[in-house]
C-alpha cells in the first residue's frame, strides 16, 4: 500500500504532517486487512516544488503519484508566487496532476458534527444533522468545451452601438464577442452517475441530480442518462433538481440532501456553498477520483498564508481526507469509520481548534487536534 504526501505550501506541511502520524498509528490495523505493509513517501508540488524546482509540478513528483495507491495533497499556493505567468503558478501543479490522474470525479462530503450548529451560518435547528457528499463531475462541461473571443460588428441595442448613436469613440465600431460552451457526452454522465449511486447505496439511499434542463440541451442529457443508470440502482431513490432551486433548498433545508450529482460548473458553486453550511473551511475533505491510478485526496482549504506556521490550523480536513483514502482507495471502510468516529469525539469533548473555537470549548493547536485524534483513534480500537 503506497501513498504518497504532497504538502505543499503555507499550512499544507503542517496539516499534512498531523495525516502523517495518523497514517503511522493506523499502520498495524492496515496490515491486518491483508492490504501489504503502508509505504508512505513524500514530494515536492506547487511553490514548495518551484522554489526548488523551478516547477510547480516536477516530473519525479507526477511520476511517484501514477506509481502510488493514493495520493494526499495539503495544499498549494501564497502570496509569494501570485504574479507568476498563470502556467508557472503553484495551482497549476496541482490542475496538472488532476488531469494526469484522469480524476474525474469530486467528492465532497459536508456533516456538521454534533456540537458545531454553533459555528455554521444557518440557525442550529436548520444545520443539525446536515449529512450530504457532492459528486461533482471535474473533467467536462463549461471549463474544457469549444470557447473563444472575436471582434464583432454592433448589434443593434448592443453597447457599441449605443455609444456610435451617442458619437462616442468604440473600438474601431467594433464589439466583442466571447463564448464558452458546455459540452457532455454519455459516457462522461454515466461513468459519474454509478459512483454517486454507488456511494448512495451505502448512505441513506437517495441521489439529487442537479442541472438545467428546463434550459440546457446538455442538461437534458445528463437528466435522461442519469435517469437511465437508476434504473440500475432500484432500492436507491432518485430526484432531479433545478440548479436554482437547489441552491435555495440547500440553505433553507440542507437535511433534504444525500447525495448530490452535479456537473462541473454547478458543482464548483454548489460545492462552496455546502462548504460554507459547515462553518468552517478547516473540517471539509475531499477525494478527486478516476477508474485506474491512485485517488487524489486534500482538504477542501487553500493555504491560509495568514495563519501558516502558527499552529492554528485546523487539521481535520485532512485527516478526514485521509478517511476518505481508506474508503475509496482501499475499500476499508471499518478504519475509515473509525476515523470519523474519532473525530466526532474528540470535537464532542469541545477540543476546537481557532477556527471553531467558541466560548466554553478547549482551545488546541494543530499538533494537539492531530494527537487527541490519534489517541482516541486507539481508545475506540481498543473498545472495539
Ligand atoms: P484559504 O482556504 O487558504 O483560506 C481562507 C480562510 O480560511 C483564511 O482566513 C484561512 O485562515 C482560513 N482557513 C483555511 N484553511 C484553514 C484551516 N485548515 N484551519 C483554519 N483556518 C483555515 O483560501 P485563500 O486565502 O483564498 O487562498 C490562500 C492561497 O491558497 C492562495 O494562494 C490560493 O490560490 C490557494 N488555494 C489553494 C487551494 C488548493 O491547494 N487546493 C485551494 C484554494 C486556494
Amino acid at each position: 500500500m503506497k501513498i504518497v504526501l504532497l504538502p505543499g505550501d503555507g499550512i499544507g506541511p503542517e496539516v499534512v504532517a498531523e495525516a502523517r502520524k495518523l497514517l503511522a498509528v493506523l499502520a498495524p490495523f492496515l496490515a491486518g486487512t491483508g492490504a501489504g505493509g503502508l509505504e508512505v513517501e513524500e514530494a515536492l508540488v506547487g511553490g514548495a516544488a518551484i522554489e526548488a524546482r523551478g516547477t510547480p509540478l516536477p516530473e519525479d513528483t507526477l511520476e511517484l503519484c501514477r506509481q502510488a495507491d493514493a495520493v494526499l495533497l495539503g495544499a498549494v499556493g501564497g502570496p509569494r508566487w501570485d504574479n507568476l505567468p498563470g502556467e508557472l503558478r503553484p495551482e497549476a501543479g496541482l490542475l496538472r496532476l488532476r488531469k494526469e490522474l484522469g480524476l474525474y470525479a469530486n467528492l465532497r462530503p459536508v456533516r456538521l458534527y454534533p456540537g458545531l450548529e454553533e459555528v455554521s451560518p444557518l440557525r442550529e435547528e436548520v444545520a443539525r444533522g446536515v449529512d450530504l457528499v457532492i459528486f461533482r463531475e471535474l473533467t467536462g462541461g463549461i471549463y474544457f468545451g469549444p470557447r473563444g473571443r472575436e471582434a464583432i460588428q454592433p448589434v443593434m441595442g448592443s453597447p457599441a452601438r449605443r455609444l456610435e448613436e451617442e458619437s462616442l469613440p468604440s473600438e474601431g465600431g467594433l464589439e466583442e464577442r466571447a463564448w464558452d460552451t458546455m459540452v457532455y457526452t454519455t459516457g462522461e454522465v454515466e461513468r459519474i452517475a454509478e459512483r454517486a449511486f454507488r456511494a448512495a447505496r451505502a448512505r441513506r439511499r437517495k441521489v439529487v441530480s442537479i442541472d438545467k434542463a428546463n434550459v440546457l440541451e446538455s442538461s437534458r442529457l445528463w437528466r435522461e442518462t442519469v435517469s437511465r443508470v437508476a434504473r440500475r440502482y432500484p432500492e436507491v431513490q432518485l430526484e432531479h433538481h433545478l440548479v436554482d432551486a437547489a441552491a435555495m433548498r440547500l440553505v433553507f433545508s440542507p437535511r433534504d440532501y444525500d447525495v448530490i450529482l452535479t456537473e462541473n460548473l454547478f458543482g464548483d458553486i454548489l460545492s462552496d456553498l455546502a462548504a460554507a453550511l459547515a462553518g468552517s473551511m478547516g473540517l471539509l475533505p475531499s477525494a478527486s477520483l478516476g477508474d485506474s491510478g491512485p485517488g487524489l485526496y486534500e482538504p477542501v482549504h487553500g493555504s491560509a498564508p495568514d495563519i501558516a506556521g502558527k499552529g492554528l490550523a485546523n487539521p481535520l480536513a485532512t485527516l478526514l481526507s485521509v478517511s476518505l483514502m481508506l474508503r475509496y482507495s482501499f475499500g476499508l471502510g471499518h478504519l475509515s469509520g473509525l476515523v470519523e468516529r474519532a473525530v466526532e469525539e474528540v470535537l464532542g469533548e469541545g477540543f476546537r481548534t481557532r477556527d471553531i473555537w467558541r466560548e466554553g470549548r478547549t482551545l488546541v493547536s494543530t499538533e494537539e487536534m492531530g494527537e487527541r485524534v490519534r489517541r482516541k483513534v486507539l481508545e475506540l480500537a481498543e473498545r472495539g
